[in-house]
């Protein structure tokens, strides 16, 4: 039977045994997962000295013959230089993979540390023991003249080091702001820690039992700079935390076999021993598949959303750009309409039959370059979001057959039968934009006549259902099965469409959203190719809508 006594001095030890380890097995862990680089290496051995100047800390306290304690002590003010120097090399590198180190690290700090440590193995800087401390409390030593260096020097190395990670949390940026921050979170909790514990207590309170601690107060500035460099490597961690428990768990199973005391336990536990470890095998299989399969998934994210970036700036150069040209655009034709038709009424004299009706071909071209330039300021003006309406009450029974009126003499032209079905009832107003409206009626006609090469179009207005509705049938192209939806899609225009006319493809994508703004719907039916089409237009009679000057439409 054991009894067990946890006196101060098992605790202290107990715990430094797990903050060293645990400093140990940060630094491992953080070497692993990149071990070309010099940032994880410098951390390394900043973890070793950590570990070294620990356990020589702690024996100098702990041993009771003079001679061991001066030497122990020699030891750890040799090894508190190397600490000190791997702390300032620590951030002399980071965050970086790869560093040529400069002129004052290899000719002048280097050097320094190399004399400066073996100085204070030498009397020069301890000479003897004056007073010899009991188990866990401070011995005396007479001091030389190295030990002045030693404390510039390690004064030196650390404040610059924190001077250097203070300023690069303010100067830097993003992700390695980030980084520096957590550096600096534990820099201070550590430094806070030994301030109190290490200077504080034991000079003004003469309390010297927790200088043996020093480790455990290094451990969260370790805990904070491992997560900081490991930050966007956390994956890594896994596998290696993974493989640490399979290794730990097989030793501890192999040492079993070995403590066996018979034939069958040996046999027993050596099974169990050959089911861990191919369990391990197993699930560390498992869990670097997983981690690859994330990385992976990742890489592709942070691609597509790269690629999404550029799309949406491109998106936004070519808005720009049409916005920009077609604004330009609008003038010319303009006044060549408004001279063309001045001509044509006679306002510049008499025009010969021969002259007229060339100049009619070039004022329905001029017209059709006009609706062009004004489907592209519309969406132009849909992607800003600056598209205007202006609600009122509308006699859209009115509107209907002033629009097909104006439509007429197109149709004769290409000699179609243009019919207008008066509903059955008289409408009652609705709320809408009015010129919005019309220009959406004004396409869907525009479009019959332009794909129907012979044969009819039909303008039908009804009500149904509390909603009034306007059809545009033809008698032409039709739509292939699956395309009427795609039509009314930005830029889309039918396969043969350049063959029937010239168009962007916008003039549905417009029409579709201004109807939808009144609250309606826009949709096409048609039996497919060469059966002709209809275009239905469905608003609601009650569609509550308020005399609004400007909706965003960027914010659908
Ligand atoms: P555009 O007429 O400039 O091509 P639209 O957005 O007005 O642009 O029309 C898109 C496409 O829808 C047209 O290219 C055409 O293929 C198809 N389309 C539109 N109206 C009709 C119609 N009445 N009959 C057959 N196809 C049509």
């Amino acid at each position: 039977m054991f009894s067990i006594f946890i006196s101060l001095q098992n605790l202290d030890l107990l715990t430094i045994g797990i903050a060293i380890a645990s400093i140990g097995i940060l630094g491992f862990i953080v070497y692993s997962s990149n071990k070309n680089s010099v940032t994880n290496q410098s951390f390394l051995i900043f973890s070793f000295f950590t570990i070294v100047y620990g356990v020589l800390n702690y024996i100098s306290y702990h041993i009771s013959s003079p001679f061991l304690t001066l030497w122990a002590l020699r030891f750890t003010i040799f090894a508190a230089v190397w600490h000190a120097f791997s702390f300032y090399r620590l951030f002399t590198v980071f965050p970086q993979e790869q560093i040529v180190f400069d002129f004052k690290y290899k000719k002048i700090i280097l050097p320094l540390v190399i004399v400066c440590s073996l100085i204070n193995l030498t009397p020069l800087s301890m000479q003897k023991i004056v007073m010899l401390g009991g188990s866990g409390e401070a011995s005396q030593a007479q001091t030389g003249p190295g030990m002045a260096l030693f404390g510039l020097l390690v004064a030196y190395l650390i404040i610059s080091s924190i001077v250097s990670i203070v300023k690069n949390t303010l100067h830097s940026e993003g992700q390695k702001r980030d980084q520096y921050k957590f550096i600096l979170i534990g820099t201070i909790i550590t430094f806070s820690l030994l301030l109190c514990f290490n200077l504080l207590l034991p000079v003004v309170f003469n309390i010297v039992i927790f200088i043996s601690l020093a480790p455990l107060f290094i451990l969260p500035f370790v805990a904070f700079t491992s997560y900081a460099i490991m930050r966007y490597h956390l994956l890594d961690v896994k596998i290696i935390a993974t493989e640490v428990l399979i290794f730990a768990l097989s030793i501890g199973t192999l040492l079993e076999i070995l403590l066996s005391e018979t034939v069958t336990a040996a046999v027993i536990r050596f099974l169990i021993f050959l089911l861990i470890l191919s369990l391990g095998i197993l699930l560390d299989k498992s869990v670097r598949r997983e981690v690859n399969q994330r990385v992976q998934l990742q890489k592709l994210t942070q691609e597509l959303s790269q690629a999404n970036d550029k799309l949406t700036a491109l998106d936004k150069a070519r808005a720009e750009f049409i916005s920009i040209a077609s604004h330009q655009l609008r003038t010319p034709p303009a006044t060549l309409k408004w001279y063309l038709s001045a001509i044509l009424a006679g306002d510049y004299g008499n025009v010969p039959e021969s002259v007229s009706s060339p100049l009619k071909k070039a004022e329905q071209t001029n017209n059709l370059l006009i609706s062009l330039i004004e489907d592209m300021l519309n969406v132009s003006r849909i992607e800003r979001g600056t598209m205007e309406f202006l609600f009122e009450p509308v006699n859209v029974e009115e509107l209907a057959k002033t629009t097909y009126e104006q439509l007429v003499p197109m149709a004769s032209d290409k000699q179609l039968i243009f019919k207008y079905n008066p509903p059955a009832k008289p409408l009652p107003n609705i709320m809408a934009d009015k010129e919005k409206l019309r220009q959406v009626i004004n396409n869907l006609i525009d479009n019959a006549i332009k794909y129907t090469p012979h044969g009819s179009v039909t303008l039908s207005l009804s009500q149904d259902k509390g909603k009034v509705m306007f059809s545009v049938t033809d008698t032409g192209k039709g739509i292939a099965k699956g395309e009427t939806k795609n039509i009314f899609q930005k830029y889309t225009r039918g396969k043969d469409s350049i063959m029937h006319s010239a168009g962007l493809g916008l003039g549905l994508y417009v029409a579709k959203i201004i109807v939808e703004q009144h609250k309606g719907k826009l949709w096409a039916e048609s039996e497919g190719e060469g059966k002709g089409s209809t275009f239905i237009v469905s608003i609601p009679i009650k569609n509550n809508l308020k005399a609004t000057s400007q909706i965003d439409l960027t914010k659908k």
